[in-house]
Order: structure tokens, then sequence, then C-alpha cells
């Protein structure tokens, strides 16, 4: 068997109809077994190091930022390789422009690499992940109960639509306005809180 680390990042965990829809997913358990789905914020220096391979890359800073802003949900998934790989292929590519249709970040993920899960691609980064993580939390038992999104709405194509309008610097302030408002009845983030997912979010696009 093979252990992988799973996380809903940022986007997907206060997005709580995505966050329903990839808990319903991964509740599925076809192949595969989840434990120790926890709620946690990382320190910059284990994001760092969890992505050290990007170091350098013109993304990183925004990279640090979108996933030690806000908790996330974090958790482990026992696997065949095999099962491994299929779950990697259901997750679809890193960047949503290039994701596979019908892939989880090609419905999910926002714009750029707001890619709503992390999965290990392989059981050897699986193997680093988990250890390098068990170090800050227990990802060993139980599981956290999510709450249902109840009538909360999912506009992943209406901000991707406007996410690529502030890319293009088309209508940037009216675009970003609409898109605060549609990201405001995702989640329940207020304040600060929600202030934080705005500014990783739009903060991808530079
Ligand atoms: P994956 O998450 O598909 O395994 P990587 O391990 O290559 O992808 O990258 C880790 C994360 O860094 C990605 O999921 C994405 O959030 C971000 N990222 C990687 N490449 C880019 C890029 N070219 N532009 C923006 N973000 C990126
Ligand atoms: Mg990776």
């Amino acid at each position: 068997m093979a252990s992988a680390l799973v996380i809903f990042k940022p986007d997907a965990a206060h997005r709580l109809a995505v966050r329903d829809a990839l808990w319903a997913w991964l509740r599925e358990e076809r192949g595969w077994k989840l434990s120790g789905l926890t709620w946690y914020r990382p320190p910059a220096e284990l994001i760092q190091s969890h992505y050290d391979f990007l170091q350098g890359r013109p993304f990183f800073p925004w990279l640090v930022d979108f996933m030690t802003a806000l908790p996330v949900l974090v958790g482990r998934v026992e696997a065949e390789p095999a099962g491994l790989d299929s779950m990697r292929y259901e997750l679809g590519e890193t960047r949503i422009a290039e994701s596979r249709p019908g892939s989880l970040r090609e419905r999910f993920g926002i714009w750029g690499g707001i890619n709503c899960l992390h999965l290990s691609d392989s059981p050897a980064s699986g193997d680093k992940e988990t250890q390098l993580w068990g170090r800050y939390l227990d990802l060993t038992h139980g599981s956290a109960t999510l709450e249902p999104a109840g009538e909360r709405p999912d506009h992943t194509f209406h901000l991707r639509s406007l996410f690529n309008q502030v890319a293009a610097r088309s209508h940037t302030e009216l675009a970003t306005q609409e898109a605060t408002k549609l990201l405001n009845a995702e989640t329940d983030l207020t304040g600060d809180g929600f202030g934080a997912l705005c500014r990783i979010l739009l903060g991808a696009i530079g």
C-alpha cells in the first residue's frame, strides 16, 4: 500500500459547495482509504519544505501565501499504487487552463494554480509528504466531519471567466468586484478571513 497526502487547499476548504463535492468524491473510497482529515493552518516553513522543488519560481511567494493564509483540510490516503494513479488522473492537471475536461480541477479549480486539491503524485512523494506533515499533526486517526454546504452556490465557471478578464486587464475593477461578490456567496468566511481568501485568490493573477 502507498500513502499519500491530501489537502483541500484554501479555495476548496472555504468555498462550501466545492468542499462538499470534493468531500463526496473522497468518501467514495474507491480503492483508497482516507484517514486523519483535520483542519490545520500550516506555517510558512512547512509549505516551503513541502514545495521546496518550486523555490525560485516566480509564483512561489504567492504559493506560500496561498497555502498559509487560512486553515486547510489535510489528511492521508492509503491506496495501492495503481489506485493512487487513478486518483491523480481524476484530479486532473496542475494548471486549470490545461486540466482535463471533467477532472476535479477543471470542474472546481478557479484559475492558474488555484486548483482545489493537493494529492501526492507518487508513493515516494506520498511517503515524504506524510512524514513531513506528520511532524506537525496527527494524520493517523479519525476524520473531521464537515458541515454540509446547504444552499451555498458553486460559482466556479463564472469566477473563472471573471479571473480571465482580470488577467487580461479587461474591466479589471468591475470583474474584481463581481468576483468578490460571488466568493462572498460561496463561503462562510467574514472579515479578515474573507479578505484573506480574496487576496490569495486574486493574488494568483499577479
Ligand atoms: P501538482 O499539484 O499538480 O502536483 P506541482 O507539484 O507541480 O503540481 O505544483 C504544486 C502547486 O504549485 C500546484 O498545485 C499549483 O498550486 C502551484 N503551481 C505549480 N506550477 C504553477 C504555475 N506554473 N503557475 C501557478 N501555480 C503553479
Ligand atoms: Mg505535486
